[in-house]
């Protein structure tokens, strides 16, 4: 599948959750329906992995670990979406960057226009 990610609405009370929610976070209720969840989004908060996560499942990158962010990002859906952020210096997450989605498997990766612009210089 491409690059989005698919959540979940509630037909009651309009809640979306991501993931997908069997239950409706705040009425209860089991009436969902799968939602499709736009590409970018803000930075609502991060911090930075500075250590190898525990191996499995972490498969660290060829060349060895390097410190990586991890956060939360503000979709427009009104959902905050765990996700591992790509940047070319973490300064860049700050103040509520707009990020880009660039992966939905196995996580939600997000990007900065700056990682984006890096990217696209070497491809
Ligand atoms: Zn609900």
């Amino acid at each position: 599948m491409g690059r989005s990610l698919t959540g979940s609405r509630c037909l009651h009370c309009g809640t979306v959750a991501f993931p997908p929610a069997r239950g409706c976070q705040s009425c209860g209720r089991h009436s969902q329906a799968p939602l499709q969840l736009g590409g970018h989004g803000t930075v609502w908060g991060f911090t930075v992995q500075r250590f190898a996560p525990k191996s499995p499942p972490y498969v660290a990158p060829e060349g060895g670990f390097v410190p990586f962010a991890v956060g939360y990002v503000e979709l427009p859906e009104g959902v905050k979406v765990e996700a591992v952020l790509d940047c070319t210096d973490f300064a860049e997450l700050d103040d509520a960057a707009e990020v880009t989605l660039v992966a939905a498997e196995p996580v939600p990766r997000f990007a900065t226009a700056q990682a984006l612009a890096a990217r696209g210089a070497v491809t």
